[in-house]
């Protein structure tokens, strides 16, 4: 049975279960990070755990926790699971209290730790790609629920997941209040167009992905221009190709985006992204792995 790490300590699944009076069942009052292991070792440890702190900020939760605590009973979850390429959660809610939503009736947070195998996605979505389509329910409005907090309200997304079912789409690309593209339910999207990399900015209301950084960077490194902007629908309908990234994902590349297809080449930029991707990746484990000078 699965090990969870809840509040303080690891417990059997069967055991880790939270108040009914839990704002985060609630009200989705709460934050969390996914995260990935490869061979053990959690990639972007710090930028997930920075991001899980600023999501806390921008909601008032004092998580009592520090980060070192944090990642101590994450690797502690990994191995009592015995797991090397797993799927992690880390969630905070505001924690048991009172019916109301006065943050300040709950005295301290749920903290939960997940960690599953790492299924991974069937390899026919990286050859062939996957289908996205523009839903009508537009990404929150920045000014009432931030994207940039990882927040448990996760409602806007899953009406826009199951839209994007209904049509047949693998992922939902939500627009903003203001037409402009902003992102999927748990990914950030890319477009290239004569060579240049474009990708909705941050100012368009959308999550600051870690793995959206971390293409960017590769891209530019790799001498490729990058444009983070507002663009529409119509932009990405005359891309060159389209893909999507998470931490799970890494680089998905689209076939078809609305009725717009696209041919997946294995010379082109998403295959070449991708391929960077996991080179910066099997480095980064390389150098776990070399002993401390
Ligand atoms: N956008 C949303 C709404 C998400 O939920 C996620 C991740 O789950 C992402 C983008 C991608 O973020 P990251 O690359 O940090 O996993």
């Amino acid at each position: 049975m699965a090990m969870i790490y809840l509040n303080d300590k690891l417990v059997p699944e069967s055991k880790a279960v939270v108040s009914v009076f839990d704002h985060g069942f609630l009200y989705g009052d709460g934050i969390y990070e996914t995260l990935r292991a490869y061979e053990g070792a959690v990639f972007k440890l710090e930028e997930h755990l920075d991001r899980l702190f600023h999501s806390a900020s921008l909601i008032n939760l004092r998580l009592l926790k520090s980060p070192e605590e944090i990642e101590k009973a994450l690797y502690e979850t990994l191995r009592a699971n015995r797991l090397k390429e797993a799927y992690v959660r880390i969630t905070f809610s505001r924690g048991a209290g009172p019916i109301g939503l006065d943050p300040s009736l709950c005295p301290k947070p749920t903290f939960v730790i997940i960690a599953n195998p790492f299924k991974g996605y069937p390899t026919s979505y990286y050859k062939k790609g996957v289908k996205a389509a523009v839903v009508k329910t537009r990404r929150n409005y920045k000014g009432a629920i931030d994207p940039q907090i990882k927040s448990l309200n996760f409602l806007n997304n899953v009406l826009a997941k199951a839209e994007a079912m209904e049509r047949g789409a693998y992922e939902a690309v939500m627009l903003n209040y203001k037409g402009h593209v902003a992102e999927g339910t748990v990914s950030n999207i890319f477009f290239v167009k004569d060579g240049v990399i474009c990708t909705p900015s941050v100012n368009a209301g959308i999550l600051d992905g870690i793995t959206r950084r971390t293409i960017i960077n590769i891209a530019k490194a790799a001498g490729l221009t990058v444009k983070e902007g507002s663009f529409r629908p119509d932009d990405i309908y005359k891309a060159d190709e389209v893909f999507l990234s998470n931490t799970t994902m890494e680089v998905m590349p689209v076939n078809q985006f609305d009725d717009v297809k696209f041919r997946i080449s294995a010379a082109g930029v998403t295959k070449a992204i991708h391929k960077a991707y996991k080179a910066e990746v099997r480095e980064y484990l390389r150098r776990r792995k070399r002993p401390r000078a």
